[in-house]
């Protein structure tokens, strides 16, 4: 197993605190692994700061060629870096190596083409005797800070893009889950220039706030909480550094009577419950309308008890443990305060399963009203609120009272309603008749405190560049 931070080329041992890096699945420890010390944050943003003369020099080919190297040495080795994701993170196995690892080989991928495809606009004459070009260009040193739910595909969703551009990086995975960024580093080694990926590992306020606040950090990524994005938004003020900010979510899923009630179902079956429902876009905020609910209701409470919930290791298995003793805590405070509240039912799970690991069973609550804690609150974990509507723009209403913007959905056979209604939705993204599927040509992103970044898409190179005039004096 892979156990050391990347810095200049190097791999050294944090010289910081040991932390223990847990299996939620039993609640054993998988390592121990120390982090790093702010000394060697500083080495690993001045690595990156010295490697960024040269790369930020290569052509967009150069840089393409070895996205493509990364894109295929993933693919090779995709068995193993499921089997650690699925390890460090308990999610189902299966699931990792089917829909995981495709989209973070495609995510290189697709980077190492947009590499060749971003362009200035053209030039021209503006003021007569002078050409003027404008130029994209890569910002500099860009420290990236990942979250525990999807360790592995978020650090694609930043190294792609800014090494695409030109940027160099130092990379924090989660103190919680940081096996397949560690084994990714590593091959990130092989094919990159000294000082072009770098990695370092540890606690946000001991490691994170460091590298986030480096003077010679240009531009700080970040996909994590509010509170997180608070905490970057903060650090980049001495400096003025940019900021891309991916953070929370609570997505409302609205349902009109006349939707497929099945197709419904099936969808917050999947989509509210993957990654035991810690996914920012997870389909957790039901809002249906008063013909379908009663139906709704039962038949969602019998879908999710349908669940496997299980060892991460099973085939068969569809639901893990969620990450941490202290997650499933949380998320068993929100649904017993929710129970506690007369006028909601919990119809399905509510309940920490018994055993090893960090399981919770995947919950429905009805009768919820806007104004609940489990309907604002981000909870982060397999648990699903539905809310009755009678007026359309009610629905649309609360779906929009939210404090976060990421991603949304709309249920209903009549596409005129369904495209009225996604057009007054506040949210980066909004699906009809779906929900949560991603493709990489699109950009990710939010409103609101779920901020302002895009990941993926043209938007996301474009958010990793800094926009230049040049002008020639034509004499
Ligand atoms: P978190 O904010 O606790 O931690 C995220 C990362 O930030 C971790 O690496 C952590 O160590 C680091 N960090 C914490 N404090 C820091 C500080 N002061 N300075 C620098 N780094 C610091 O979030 P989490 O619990 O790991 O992840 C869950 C959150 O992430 C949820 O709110 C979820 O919605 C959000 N998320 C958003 C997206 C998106 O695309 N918008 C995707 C996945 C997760």
């Amino acid at each position: 197993m892979d156990t050391q931070l990347l810095i200049g080329g190097k791999f050294v041992d944090g010289a910081g605190e040991s932390l223990p890096v847990l299996n939620p699945a039993t609640g054993g420890t998988l390592a121990t692994i120390a982090e790093a010390t702010p000394h060697q944050v500083d080495a690993a943003v001045t690595a990156a700061s010295r490697a960024f003369e040269k790369w930020s020099q290569t052509t967009p080919a150069e840089r393409a060629t070895l996205l493509l190297r990364l894109a295929q040495r993933i693919e090779d080795d995709a068995a193993e870096f499921a089997r650690l994701e699925s390890l460090n993170c308990g999610k189902p196995l299966a699931r990792v190596s089917a829909d995981e690892l495709p989209a973070v080989a495609d995510v290189f991928r697709y980077f190492a083409g947009a590499a060749r495809c971003l362009s200035g606009t053209a030039a021209k004459e503006y003021l007569a005797g002078h050409t003027s070009m404008i130029r994209r260009d890569p910002i500099g040193v860009v420290a990236q800070i990942a979250p525990w739910n999807y360790p592995l595909m978020m650090a694609a969703w930043k190294i792609a893009p800014a090494l695409a551009a030109g940027n160099t990086l130092v990379l924090k995975p989660s103190e919680l889950t940081p096996l397949t960024t560690f084994k990714l580093a590593r091959v990130c080694a092989e094919i990159f220039p000294e000082g072009v990926v770098n990695v370092v590992h540890g606690r946000g306020p001991i490691v994170g706030q460091p590298l986030i606040s480096h003077p010679k950090v240009a531009m700080v990524s970040i996909t994590g909480s509010v509170a997180t994005g608070q905490a970057v938004l903060q650090a980049a003020v001495p400096t003025l550094k940019r900021t891309h900010l991916e953070l929370g979510g609570k997505a409302p899923v609205i349902v009109f009577d006349d939707a497929d009630i099945d197709a419904v179902v099936s969808g917050l079956r999947t989509f509210g419950y993957y990654n035991a429902g810690q996914d920012c876009t997870a389909a957790c905020r039901v809002y249906a309308g008063a013909g379908i609910y009663d139906k709704l209701v039962a038949d969602l409470g019998a879908a999710a008890s349908s669940l496997a919930v299980g060892a991460p290791e099973n085939e068969s298995t569809e639901l893990g443990p969620v990450i941490s003793a202290r997650q499933r805590e949380r998320v068993a405070g929100f649904v017993d305060r929710a129970a506690s509240v007369k006028h909601m039912e919990v119809v399905a799970g509510g309940k920490v399963v018994a055993g090893a690991g960090f399981f919770y069973e995947p919950t429905v609550i009805a009768g919820a009203l806007q104004d609940d804690e489990i309907v604002r609150k981000e909870v982060f974990g397999p648990v699903i609120s539905v809310t009755r509507f009678s007026d359309a723009d009610d629905a649309v209403a609360w779906a929009n009272d939210s404090d976060y913007g990421l991603a949304s959905s709309v249920w209903t056979r009549d596409v005129s309603r369904a495209m009225k209604v996604a057009s007054r939705l506040q949210y980066g993204a909004t699906w009809i008749n779906t929900h949560f599927m991603l493709a990489t040509e699109m950009p990710h992103g939010g409103l609101k405190q779920s901020g302002y970044g895009k990941d993926m898409s043209m938007y996301s190179l474009e958010d990793y560049t800094v926009v230049r005039h040049v002008m020639v004096n034509l004499g």
